[in-house]
């Protein structure tokens, strides 16, 4: 796969080496790419931004040094196919222009095993009060344009969140971790939190682990596990219960649900009273 980030803030983007996503970099998984946006501007200031039109507080980013760096990556993702399908890949599909915005569809799980997928994703970090609109509107027409938010709160800038993105993104990417096991079985990657995960010694100041996870007993582990996630989700994230397809459910899952408060029906789990 092949990602450009490009930042006014370049520097930002360094914890990119590191870690896993650092390793995937250096063994050719991940062709990551950073860009500093003023090297596009053409004035001896490097200016990237001015005021607003309509007036009100804060800059905003000027539109031509976007177009001049979005346009220097369009098609650097064009050749060689995917990391992720062996090189085969025709070519032929856009690349994804991620935009980071509070005002964005919220990043999610189910996202980041999409984008995955992608052959070429590029991410416009905006800065001030974010980017000329009308960027977005012309980048429409050689990029499949996201904007998308890290969640329902405000940042200084988008290089936060497109670190957070390209590392959820980028350890879904084939052999980026090392086990892909570990990738099953995680929290949202079937829609409920993972369960709760101990290590050695078994007793820690006067605090046991459960007795169920030194019993060897596999199958009564992986339902104790199942019923920890169940109750997990049930208190910290009632609202994934709320999206959670009811019919995957067993038997099993929908008594734990119902010792929980929950009345399960065809299709959907509802907080009961
Ligand atoms: N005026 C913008 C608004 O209210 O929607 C906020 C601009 S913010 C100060 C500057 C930049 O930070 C944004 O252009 C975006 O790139 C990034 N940013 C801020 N909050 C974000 C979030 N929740 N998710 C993703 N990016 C964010």
């Amino acid at each position: 796969m092949r990602i450009d980030v490009v930042s006014i803030f370049p520097e930002y983007l360094a914890a990119l080496d590191l870690s896993l996503i650092g390793k995937a970099r250096q063994d050719g998984l991940l062709d990551l790419n950073v860009h500093d946006l003023r090297d596009f501007t053409t004035d001896r200031h490097r200016t990237v931004d001015d005021t607003p039109y309509g007036g009100g507080a804060g800059m905003v980013m000027k539109a031509e040094p976007w177009a001049q760096a979005l346009a220097s990556v369009a098609d650097a993702g064009t050749d060689g196919g995917t990391a992720n399908d062996g090189g085969t890949s025709d070519g032929g599909t856009r690349p994804v222009l991620i935009v980071p915005s509070p005002a964005g569809a919220v990043f999610t799980q189910a996202m980041a095993y999409e984008l995955a997928e992608e052959k070429h994703l590029v991410f416009a970090c905006g800065r001030y009060e974010g980017i000329d609109e009308r960027v977005l509107e012309w980048a429409g027409e050689r990029f499949d344009v996201r904007p998308v938010s890290l969640g329902d709160y405000v940042l200084n800038g988008g290089e936060v969140a497109v670190l957070a993105m390209v590392e959820a993104i980028g350890r879904l990417v084939p052999g980026v971790v090392g086990n892909p096991e570990s990738l099953v079985e995680e929290s949202h990657s079937d829609g409920l939190l993972e369960y709760p995960v101990y290590t050695k010694p078994s007793s820690w100041r006067e605090r046991d682990v459960p007795e169920i996870l030194l019993s060897g007993n596999h199958g009564k582990i992986a339902q104790w596990r199942r019923e920890q996630q169940l109750q997990r989700t049930a208190a910290r994230r009632p609202d994934l219960l709320d999206k959670f397809d009811a019919s995957q459910l067993t038997k099993a899952d929908k008594a734990a649900l119902t010792a929980l408060g929950y009345e399960v029906t065809k299709d959907r789990i509802l907080p009961r009273g």
